[in-house]
C-alpha cells in the first residue's frame, strides 16, 4: 500500500461536514461554517493547530451537521475528500462564522468514527492512490482508451471557449500536463454538474467508473455550448469562428486570418502615420507622435493602451495646428450686423466695435478678454456670437457653470482611463480651426474642489503671454492659443476670482427697460418664435399691448428670456390651431389690424369671438390671423403670474418698498415692521446677512434718538421706541439670502411708519445706505434698481443725492415716467417718503450732507 513517492494522508482525521456543495479530489471550493461542530473544528483544529499537518481535515459530503451540538450525529457519508484547509476567514456579521478555502487531495474511506465530540474525528482509508491504477496492468489498458476519448471530448469543450481569457487557455494547458486520473474530478468541478452528479463522482472510487461517468457530462456540456452559440447573433458566431479556427492554425502554423487581420491594422497604422507626416502639427507635436507611433506598431492590438495611443494619435491629426479662417473685419459691416441682430444695449455695442476697430488696425491684438456681466438673458452669449459673424469667425461656447475641475479645462493625463482632452482643446478640434471665438460662459459660476482650481488653469488660457504655448494635460505639448478670441460671460464679478477678473475687462450689460423688451420681442423675439414654429404674420398677431401684458403679468424679469419662451407657448398653441384649420383660406381682412392703440380698441371690441380663447365652435377653424389679446393669453399662459400688488401691500403703517440689487437684475423688496408688548427686543427674518442685520439696528437707534422730534411713540406713548416693546423686521421672500447695505433708509421709513401709524405711500421705493447721524450714503446698482422699480409700476424712486450721475445711464422714457427724490440725509427721505411730508417737531438745524 504503502509507496514512497506518494503523498500519505494521516489516518485520523477531523471531519468537516457539509450539505450543500461538493469537494472533489483537484478543486477548490469556499464554504461557510457557522455549526457547533465545525467551528469547534476550526476554531480548535485549524487556528490552535501548528503543523501542516493539522491543516489536513476531512470533507464529507451531503451530510448535515446538527444545529446543536447535544444532538447526536446523522449517518455520515460514507466516501469525503481530504482537504488541505488554505484559508480561514472570520467574521461576526450577521452571526459568528468562519469561510474556509479548501483544496482537495483525494479521496478516503470512514473506517471506524472515534469521536464524535467537541467535533467528529475518524479513521479514514485513503482511496485514490496512484500506485494502484499504474499496477494494474489489464484495467490500464481499459482505461487508456476510456482516457483517450475522455480527453479529446475534454478539448473539444475546452477549445469551444475563448482562448484569448487567460483561464481558460491555461485550462488548455493543464489538459495536456495533468495526469489523466486527475481529469474526471477536475473537469466536474469546473463544467456545470449538480451536487448530485458531484457526488456519484465522488462516490466513484474506481478510475474506469470515473471516467465513464464523467464523459456524458462532458458530452451534455458541449452539446450545450454548441447550441448556445448556434443561438447568437452573427456577429458573435464570427467571433466564435475565430475563437475555434484558432487552435487548428496553431497546428498547421498557418494563420491565415491572423496574418489578415494584421495587415489590415498595420494599414491603419501606415495611414496615420501618413497623416502625421503630413499634418502642419508644430515641431514638438511631430516628435511625440512619430514616437507614439513607433510604440503602437510594436504593441499587440488587444492591449488597453493600443486604444488609448490611437485615440491620442487620432486627435493630434485631427487638431487645426495651422488652419484658421480668414478675418473679414470690416468696421461699418460689424456695426450693421450688432444692430440688425440686437435692439438696445448701446454701450455695449459701442465698446465692442472699438475693440474690433483696435483688432482691425492692429493685427495679433493682445487686448483685453471682454467680460459681459449682466443678468441672465439680456443678449451676452447672442452678442459673443454676432461678434463671431462680423468677424467670420467660428463660434463656440464653453459652459463654465459647475465646473470644480481643473482638468476640465486642462485635460485628464493620458495615465488615467478614460482620460481626455480639456474643454479648450475639445472645442478646437469641434471647430476645426485656430482662431476661433470662443465664449467662456457664466465665468463667476466657476467652482472649487479637491480637484484642484478650474479658475487657476483659466488664468493660463487667457493670459495673452502664457497662451501661446498652452499645456493640455492630454496631449502633453503646447498648443497656440494666441489666435483664439475669448469673450467671457457672467451675471456678477463678486464671484469671479480676483486673478481672472484681473485679466478681463467688464462690460456691464444692464436690464432692459419694458419698452425696449417690446422693441425686442416684436424686432427679433417673436420673427424668431414664428420660423421656429413654421408659422406667418399672416396665421398670428401679437400686438405691442399684448406683449406689454405678458412682460409685465407673466414675467418680472431683467433679460427676455421668459418673455421669449412665454412667446413660444404662444406660437405653440397657435401652431396647433392653424394646424386644425389648414385647409381654410386666411382672410385679408383680419390682417390689417392695427398695432397700438388702434389695437386696444379692436381687443376690448371684437376680438373676443374670434381670439384662441373662443371655444365655443371648436369644430370651426380659426379665423386667420389670430390675434392674440388678453383672453387668448390667459388661455394659453395661465392666470397671470404678477399682478400689481404694491398698493395692495402698502395698505397699512409698517410696510416701505426697497430696491435691491441681485446678479439676476434689480428686484423691489418689500420691508415689513410690526411691534408688540415685550421687552425691547429687536426680532429679524428673512435670510440677512450681517451688514443688513447691522443696517436694522442703526435705523432703530436713529430712530430712538429722534424719536422725539419726529413724534414718534410707542403702544404707551412714550418716546422711548422700545420701552415695552418688541419690534420684528421682515423681509419677504426668506428663502433668498439678502445682504448689503442699501435697505438701510427703507427700514427707517417702514419703522418711521409702524411708529407713526401713517401709510408710506404706495408709489414710492427707495435706496441708499445709512448712518448714525442719519446721513444717505450712496449704493451700487442704481440702473437695475430703477429699472426694477420701473417694471413694478413705481412712480417715485428716493435715491442717495450721490448717485445722481448715475441716473444719467437710465433710458430718457424711463427717467421720464419716474419722479427721482435726491436725499443727502434722512429728513428728506422721510418727507419724500409719505404724503404731505413727515412734520419735524421743532425743527432743529438742518442736516446735510458734508460727504
Ligand atoms: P444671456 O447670455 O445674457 O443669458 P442670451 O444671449 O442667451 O442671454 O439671450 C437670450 C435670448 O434673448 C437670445 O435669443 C437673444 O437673441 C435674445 N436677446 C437678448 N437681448 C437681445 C437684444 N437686445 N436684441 C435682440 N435679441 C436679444
Amino acid at each position: 500500500m504503502a509507496a514512497g513517492s506518494a503523498i500519505q494522508i494521516p489516518t485520523r482525521l477531523p471531519l468537516l461536514l457539509t450539505h450543500e456543495s461538493v469537494l472533489l479530489p483537484g478543486s477548490t471550493m469556499r464554504t461557510s461554517v457557522d455549526s457547533p461542530r465545525n467551528m469547534q473544528l476550526v476554531r480548535s483544529r485549524l487556528l490552535k493547530g501548528t503543523s501542516l499537518r493539522s491543516t489536513i481535515i476531512g470533507v464529507i459530503p451531503n451530510t448535515s451537521d446538527p444545529t446543536s451540538d447535544c444532538d447526536d450525529l446523522p449517518n455520515l457519508h460514507r466516501i469525503g475528500t481530504a482537504a488541505l484547509a488554505v484559508q480561514v476567514v472570520g467574521s461576526n456579521w450577521p452571526k459568528p462564522h468562519y469561510t474556509l478555502l479548501v483544496t482537495g487531495l483525494c479521496r478516503f474511506q470512514i473506517l471506524q468514527l472515534l469521536k464524535e465530540k467537541p467535533y467528529p474525528v475518524a479513521e479514514v482509508q485513503q482511496l485514490d492512490r496512484l500506485e494502484q491504477f499504474t499496477n494494474d496492468h489489464k484495467s490500464e489498458e481499459e482505461l487508456g482508451e476510456l482516457s483517450e476519448q475522455f480527453y479529446k471530448y475534454a478539448v473539444q469543450l475546452v477549445e469551444m471557449l475563448d482562448l484569448s481569457v487567460p483561464a481558460v487557455a491555461k485550462l488548455r494547458r493543464l489538459l495536456d500536463n495533468l495526469p489523466r486520473e486527475a481529469l474526471p474530478d477536475i473537469l466536474t468541478s469546473i463544467i456545470r454538474t449538480t451536487n448530485q452528479e458531484k457526488l456519484q463522482i465522488l462516490d466513484a472510487v474506481r478510475l474506469e467508473e470515473r471516467f465513464k461517468m464523467t464523459i456524458p457530462l462532458l458530452v451534455r456540456q458541449i452539446e450545450g455550448l454548441k447550441l448556445l452559440q448556434k443561438t447568437r447573433k452573427p456577429k458573435q458566431d464570427d467571433d466564435k469562428r475565430v475563437v475555434a479556427i484558432r487552435p487548428n492554425r496553431r497546428i498547421s502554423h498557418g494563420s491565415i486570418m491572423e496574418d489578415e487581420e494584421e495587415e489590415e491594422d498595420h494599414d491603419d497604422v501606415v495611414m496615420l502615420e501618413k497623416k502625421i507626416r503630413t499634418s502642419s502639427m508644430s515641431e514638438q507635436a511631430l516628435k511625440v507622435c512619430l514616437k507614439e507611433i513607433k510604440r503602437l506598431k510594436k504593441m499587440p492590438q488587444s492591449m488597453p493602451e493600443y486604444a488609448l495611443t490611437r485615440n491620442y494619435l487620432e486627435l493630434m491629426v485631427e487638431l487645426p495646428w495651422n488652419k484658421s479662417t480668414k478675418d473679414r473685419l470690416e468696421i461699418r459691416a460689424a456695426r450693421i450686423v450688432l444692430d440688425n441682430d440686437h435692439y438696445a444695449m448701446e454701450k455695449l455695442k459701442k465698446r465692442v466695435l472699438e475693440y474690433l476697430a483696435v483688432r482691425q488696425l492692429k493685427n495679433n491684438l493682445k487686448g483685453p478678454i471682454l467680460c459681459f456681466v449682466g443678468p441672465p438673458g439680456v443678449g451676452k452669449t447672442s452678442v459673443g456670437r454676432s461678434i463671431a459673424k462680423t468677424l467670420g469667425r467660428e463660434f463656440h461656447r464653453i459652459a463654465l457653470g459647475g465646473v470644480c475641475d481643473q482638468s476640465d479645462i486642462r485635460g485628464h493625463r493620458r495615465t488615467y482611463v478614460g482620460s481626455m482632452p480639456g474643454r479648450i482643446i475639445n472645442g478646437l478640434k469641434t471647430v476645426g480651426v485656430n482662431n476661433p471665438v470662443f465664449l467662456l460662459d457664466e465665468v463667476d459660476k466657476l467652482a472649487k474642489s479637491l480637484q484642484g482650481d478650474p479658475a487657476a488653469a483659466l488664468l493660463e488660457v487667457l493670459d495673452p503671454e502664457q497662451n501661446h504655448s498652452f499645456t493640455d494635460h492630454y496631449l502633453n505639448v503646447a498648443f497656440d492659443l494666441s489666435q483664439v478670441l475669448f469673450i467671457a460671460t457672467a451675471n456678477t464679478t463678486a464671484t469671479i476670482p480676483p486673478a481672472l477678473l484681473d485679466r478681463m475687462e467688464v462690460i456691464q450689460v444692464p436690464g432692459y427697460t419694458q419698452e425696449e423688451k417690446i422693441e425686442i420681442a416684436h424686432r427679433h423675439l417673436i420673427p424668431k418664435q414664428l420660423e421656429q414654429h413654421g408659422l406667418t404674420p399672416q396665421q398670428i398677431q401679437i400686438p405691442q399691448v399684448t406683449t406689454l401684458g405678458i412682460i409685465t403679468r407673466y414675467t418680472r424679469e431683467a433679460g427676455v428670456r421668459a418673455l421669449d419662451r412665454k412667446l413660444g407657448a404662444i406660437c405653440r398653441a397657435v401652431a396647433v390651431k392653424v394646424a386644425e384649420g389648414q385647409h381654410k383660406e386666411p382672410k385679408p381682412d383680419r390682417a390689417e389690424v392695427g398695432e397700438g392703440e388702434d389695437c386696444k380698441e379692436h381687443i376690448t371690441e371684437d376680438a373676443k369671438p374670434e381670439s384662441i380663447s373662443d371655444t365655443a365652435d371648436l369644430a370651426l377653424p380659426p379665423e386667420m390671423p389670430i390675434l392674440i389679446d388678453f383672453h387668448a393669453l390667459k388661455d394659453i399662459l395661465g392666470p397671470p403670474m404678477y399682478d400689481m400688488e404694491v398698493s395692495e401691500r402698502l395698505n397699512q403703517p409698517g410696510v416701505a418698498i426697497g430696491l435691491a440689487w441681485t446678479p439676476l437684475g434689480g428686484e423691489i423688496m418689500f420691508v415689513e415692521a410690526s411691534r408688540m408688548d415685550g421687552e425691547g427686543q429687536l426680532t429679524l427674518t428673512g435670510q440677512l446677512g450681517a451688514v443688513m442685520k447691522e443696517s436694522a439696528h442703526l435705523a432703530i437707534s436713529w430712530l430712538r434718538s429722534n424719536a422725539k422730534r419726529y413724534q414718534l411713540t410707542n403702544a404707551s406713548g412714550s418716546f422711548d421706541l422700545l420701552d415695552n416693546t418688541d419690534i420684528h423686521l421682515h423681509f419677504p421672500a426668506g428663502a433668498v439670502t439678502k445682504d448689503g447695505p442699501s435697505a438701510g433708509v427703507t427700514i427707517v421709513t417702514c419703522l418711521a411708519s409702524l411708529f407713526s401709524g401713517r401709510l408710506v405711500c404706495s408709489d414710492v421705493a427707495m435706496t441708499g445706505e445709512i448712518t448714525l447721524r442719519g446721513l444717505v450714503l450712496p449704493v451700487g446698482g442704481i440702473k437695475d434698481k430703477v429699472l426694477a422699480a420701473h417694471r413694478a409700476g413705481l412712480k417715485r424712486i428716493i435715491i442717495p443725492q450721490r448717485n445722481e450721475k448715475d441716473l444719467e445711464e437710465i433710458a430718457v422714457h424711463v427717467r421720464q415716467d419716474l419722479t427721482f427724490v435726491l436725499a443727502g440725509c434722512l429728513d428728506e427721505v422721510l418727507n419724500a417718503a409719505f404724503d404731505g411730508g413727515f412734520a419735524v417737531k421743532a425743527r432743529v438745524e438742518h442736516l446735510n450732507s458734508k460727504l
